[in-house]
């Protein structure tokens, strides 16, 4: 493994070494604006990933440490970074800005991981940049532990997703509703390029430039499709595919993102943006939590439909590279948009079917798991528990299961029905529960646990609860005792639980 080094500055510091490469700024002119952090003022080092730290080929140590929180907070621009605040566009709720970028984020450069993996490392919330309009640059500490826990605790289930490096307090106010501590959340993601960065490119009519940009996502991250006969196509086609399987692991661990506008969608097929983001409890198809989605356009069981809405805006951007005749492209995409719901149905059953603990496909499979699901609606039951708990039907306790819905006898019937399917599919009871349990949670990150976790440490600087509840959502599949309370849902109140957009 390749270790960054100590190295010694001109003023006989020692600092962490990232050994930056910075191909965006070196390859696309016209998609970034150079900028820096703005200093914080008593910057403290509240959370810290050494884990991460390792792969990326850092030292744990040296960040963990004064010199990091210099980094961390804005206020010393580490030896190779090249900072930069990027561009980009989007169509935010169906309306399309043409010119949205990074009001509140900046990039420090990129690094190459231990897997050979190129990484952005970001700040966000160091403050103002050329795209920061009327907003301050800044983020607020809530928000920026939230984004921390739940990016941890999406990767920790096996959802790709952007990750947490550090989390620090600037020592600056930052007005909301009420004046709240300033904090900034460093981020890394294998790349932050989104569907809006090609609407940026494409809404200022700059076709070589939309073209700059697809080859160097082609290199970056499908280096494959380069090869093929029509590259942009293949191009295409693989970011349907990686968004297709997010959202489909998405539904499948009852993740509502909250904010799918296509500056929120990544060509990775990472999740980003953990705004208003939040886990259902009780399976209910249109929950909604985000203050200002109030159509419902982004709830849960949207997403899906979402998905081949916000992949035609990328189409779009891509017509005159696939053929010189626009008809036939156009004809060509259209073809390829058709195909984006069946492959997330492909996706999603699969997940499905392993949730349920089958490892064979049969036509019916997608009613069993749907009449599951309608009567989970029907009889109120929590999402995540219904699925966790199915391992113990096959371990002789039936009840535990049952007792999530309402009716606790609806639940009879289906499981006639899903053991007579098992019993087609083989396999020793036990292990196919063990291999349910490795795909059903019994931690999620249920909303009230972070708001705990958040309003310690935000009213009482006690970072005790985050801390504990980081623990248990970084191992989801394991129960450990005494984290009971971790698995249960949140006591039912009147009150809809809400989340705002962390800005
Ligand atoms: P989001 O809702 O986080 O996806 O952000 C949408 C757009 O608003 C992006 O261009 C952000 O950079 C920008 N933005 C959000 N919050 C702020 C802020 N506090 N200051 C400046 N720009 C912001
Ligand atoms: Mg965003």
């Amino acid at each position: 493994m390749v270790k960054s080094t100590e190295t010694v500055d001109e003023n006989n510091q020692t600092g962490p070494h990232f050994n930056f490469d910075n191909s965006f700024a070196r390859s696309l002119e016209g998609f970034f604006v150079s900028c820096k952090a703005e200093p914080s003022v008593a910057p403290k080092l509240l959370q810290f990933n050494p884990a991460l730290a390792e792969e990326l080929g850092l030292d744990p140590v040296a960040l963990d440490s004064e010199a990091g929180l210099a980094i961390f907070s804005g206020n010393v621009t580490p030896d190779g970074s090249e900072p930069l605040a990027q561009a980009y566009a989007g169509h935010q709720f169906g309306g399309f800005a043409p010119k949205l970028g990074d009001g509140r984020a900046l990039l420090l450069g990129e690094v190459i991981d231990t897997q050979q993996r190129r990484r952005d490392i970001q700040l966000k919330g160091s403050g103002r940049t050329p795209f920061s309009r009327g907003g301050d640059g800044k983020a607020a500490l809530g928000p920026v532990l939230r984004e921390y826990l739940v990016a941890e605790g999406m990767h920790a289930l096996g959802v790709p997703t952007t990750r947490a490096l550090a989390a620090v307090t600037t020592g600056r106010a930052v007005y909301r509703e009420t004046s709240l501590p300033g904090a900034i959340l460093t981020r890394v993601a294998s790349s932050h390029i989104r569907v809006g960065t090609f609407q940026f490119g494409a809404a200022r009519g700059d076709t070589d430039k939309v073209r700059e940009l697809a080859d160097y996502a082609i290199a970056r991250h499908y280096p494959d499709t380069a090869n093929a006969e029509n590259p942009y196509l293949a191009f295409f086609e693989a970011v349907v595919n990686a968004q297709a399987a997010l959202v489909a692991s998405w539904m499948n661990v009852g993740f509502i993102h909250g904010v799918m506008n296509t500056d929120n969608m990544t060509i990775s097929g990472e999740t980003i943006d953990y705004g208003p983001c939040a886990f259902m409890d009780t399976y209910a198809r249109d929950t909604v939590f985000s203050s200002i989605d109030r159509q419902g356009r982004y709830a849960y069981a949207n997403q899906p439909a979402i998905l081949p809405w916000n992949l035609t805006r990328l189409a779009e951007t891509l017509i005159r590279f696939v053929d010189p005749d626009k008809d036939k492209a156009i004809e060509i995409l259209t073809d390829k948009v058709h195909r984006i719901t069946p492959l997330y149905e492909t996706y999603w059953l699969a997940g499905m079917r392993s949730k349920i603990g089958l490892s064979t496909e049969d036509p019916l499979d997608s009613k069993l798991i749907n009449d599951l699901l309608r009567m989970m609606e029907e009889e109120h039951a929590d999402f995540t528990l219904v699925f966790r708990r199915l391992s113990q039907a096959l371990r002789g306790d039936s009840e535990t299961v049952r007792n999530l819905f309402e009716e606790p006898a609806a639940f009879d019937e289906w499981e006639q029905r899903w053991k007579k399917r098992l019993e087609q599919d083989g396999t020793e009871a036990e292990v196919r529960a063990q291999a349910m349990d490795r795909v059903n949670p019994i931690y999620i990150p249920r909303n009230h646990k972070v708001e705990e976790a958040l309003s310690a440490a935000v009213n009482q600087a006690d970072m005790m609860p985050f801390t504990k509840l980081l623990a248990v959502l970084t191992h989801p599949f394991e129960e450990v005792a005494g984290c009971e309370a971790y698995a249960e849902p949140a006591p039912v109140t009147d009150i809809p639980y809400q989340t705002f957009c962390g800005t």
